[in-house]
C-alpha cells in the first residue's frame, strides 16, 4: 500500500529535480499540503512525516480539522492556509484560525480580515489571488486591478502582503503552463517595482508544480500527489 509518507516523498523528489532544474535552492520552494476532503488523521500521517504547512479550502472542514489536529497534537506548530473561496460574511473564523490567505480577491474582503485578525495572533499573510486565465467564471482580481488592490491591501493595519497565487486553466503542455505563471510571476515583478515588498507566488498544483518552481513558485499547493484522489462530499461549500 502506497502511504501519505511514500507521496510526500514522491513530491519531495519532484520539486527536488525541479530546483535543480530552475537553478534555484530547496528552501526557496514550501511545499503546502492541501488537505481539503480529508480527514484530520490524514493531517497527523503527514505530520508524523515532517509535514508542517496545510492547506484547506473549506471553512467548517478546515476550523474542525485545525482544532481536531491541535488537541491530538498541542506540542507541534502546524501553519495554516486558507486557499478557498472567500465569503465575505465568512471572513472572522478564516482571521482567527489561519496564518495565511491566498485567496483575497477584492479590498473589502481584505479589510474584514484585518479589521477582524485578533492582535495576539500577530500580521495575517496574505495572497492576492489574480485571474491571469482570463476565464469568466474564475475568482481572482484582474491584472489591471491589482496595482490599486495591492498597494490599498499593503497599507491594512493587520495584513501582511506577502504576494500573488494564481489557479491557471489546466494544461498538459509544460510550456503552456509555464507561460501562464510567467504572467504571474511578472505581475509580481511589477509590484516591486512599485515599491512594494512581496515574497510570496503561490502558484503550482500536482499536475504543473515542476513548471510553477521553473518560474519562480515559492509555494506549491499539492492535495492528490500526497492524499490520493478526492472525492467531495455534499457539505462542502
Ligand atoms: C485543491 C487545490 C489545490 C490542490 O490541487 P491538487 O491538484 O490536488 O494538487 C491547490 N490549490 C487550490 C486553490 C486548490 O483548491
Amino acid at each position: 500500500m502506497v502511504t501519505i509518507a511514500d507521496n510526500l516523498q514522491a513530491v519531495e523528489a519532484t520539486i527536488a529535480a525541479a530546483v535543480k532544474d530552475a537553478n534555484r535552492v530547496r528552501s526557496m520552494v514550501q511545499l503546502l499540503a492541501v488537505s481539503k476532503t480529508f480527514p484530520a488523521e490524514a493531517v497527523l500521517e503527514a505530520i508524523a512525516a515532517g509535514q508542517h504547512a496545510f492547506g484547506e479550502n473549506y471553512l467548517q472542514e478546515g476550523v474542525e480539522k485545525i482544532a481536531a489536529v491541535a488537541r491530538a497534537q498541542p506540542d507541534t506548530p502546524v501553519e495554516w492556509h486558507f486557499i478557498g473561496p472567500i465569503q465575505s460574511n465568512k471572513t472572522r473564523p478564516i482571521a482567527t484560525s489561519f496564518s495565511w490567505v491566498h485567496t483575497v480577491d477584492r479590498l473589502k474582503i481584505a479589510q474584514r480580515l484585518s479589521e477582524q485578525r485578533p492582535p495576539e495572533l500577530g500580521p495575517l499573510n496574505i495572497c492576492l489571488q489574480v485571474n491571469i486565465s482570463g476565464e469568466a467564471t474564475k475568482s481572482g482580481a484582474t491584472p489591471d486591478e491589482l496595482p490599486e488592490l495591492a498597494a490599498k491591501v499593503a497599507a491594512l493595519p493587520k495584513l501582511r502582503l506577502r504576494g500573488l497565487m494564481a489557479i491557471p486553466e489546466p494544461q498538459t503542455d509544460p510550456a503552456l503552463q509555464r507561460a501562464a505563471f510567467a504572467r504571474l510571476r511578472k505581475l509580481g515583478e511589477a509590484l516591486r517595482a512599485d515599491g512594494l515588498i512581496i515574497d510570496t507566488l503561490s502558484m503550482g498544483m500536482s499536475d504543473d508544480m515542476q513548471s510553477a518552481i521553473l518560474e519562480g513558485a515559492t509555494i506549491v499547493r499539492v492535495g492528490s500527489a500526497i492524499f490520493g484522489t478526492r472525492t467531495y462530499h455534499k457539505d462542502s461549500e
